[in-house]
């Protein structure tokens, strides 16, 4: 089985991608081959994915798999926190605060302007200096609530919810999210992508 290296230290990412990569890919973490982070210097998700796409691939000498996401909500200045969704509350990485702060910042927007989407930019580059990088973006439609459902999930999955579902992402399993997520079906198409051009083991 060939090897792949997934440029993320976010757990609830890993997890997901693992339950849709580990029957094709071996696997192995950034940390499993010692690799350091690379500031996200971008402007845009794509950006930001290969940016950690390449840092990776460079560190460690095998394809990469990066991914970057966030929450683009439109009463926020038309769009964020959007690549500083992990940042957000400035304490990187608390899904808690961060969730918080959206929820404190939109309190006086009324019901049907409360609407947002997950995004994802998924970058695989088969090494370091490869010219054709394979793009695949997905985003996922919602509204914010003013307080938070359900425990699965990670991030702002509490706070996102579903018009279609009538629930949020953090009441749905994980098969359930992946099916339909941002991630999920960007993570299908590019595994569609990979199994056209041979660059799975089958
Ligand atoms: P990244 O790891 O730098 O790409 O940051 C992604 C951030 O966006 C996460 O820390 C979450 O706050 C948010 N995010 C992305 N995808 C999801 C999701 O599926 N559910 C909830 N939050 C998400």
């Amino acid at each position: 089985m060939k090897k792949i290296i997934l440029a993320s230290n976010n757990q609830g990412k890993i997890k997901e991608f693992n339950a849709m990569l580990s029957s094709i890919y071996q696997v192995v973490s950034m940390q499993d081959m010692q690799v350091a982070e690379v500031p996200e210097t971008g402007l845009t998700f794509v950006e930001n994915a290969l940016i950690k796409a390449r840092n990776a691939s460079e560190q460690s000498g095998l394809p990469v798999l990066a991914d970057d996401s966030g929450i683009v909500i439109d009463a926020l200045g038309g769009g964020s926190p959007g690549i500083y969704s992990a940042r957000y509350a400035n304490c990187h990485r608390d899904d808690e605060a961060n969730t918080q702060k959206v929820l404190t910042d939109m309190k006086d927007v009324p019901e049907g302007e409360r609407t947002g989407r997950f995004w994802c930019a998924i970058v695989f580059i088969k090494h370091e200096n490869d010219p054709t990088p394979v793009i695949i973006q997905r985003s996922w439609e919602g509204e914010i609530l003013r307080e938070r459902m359900g425990d699965n999930g990670f991030g702002y999955d509490p706070i996102f919810y579903l018009p279609t579902r009538n629930c949020t992402s953090a009441e749905l399993s994980s098969v359930e999210k992946n099916k339909i997520s941002h991630r999920g079906r960007a993570l299908s198409a590019l595994l569609k992508t990979l199994k056209k051009n041979q660059w799975v083991a089958h």
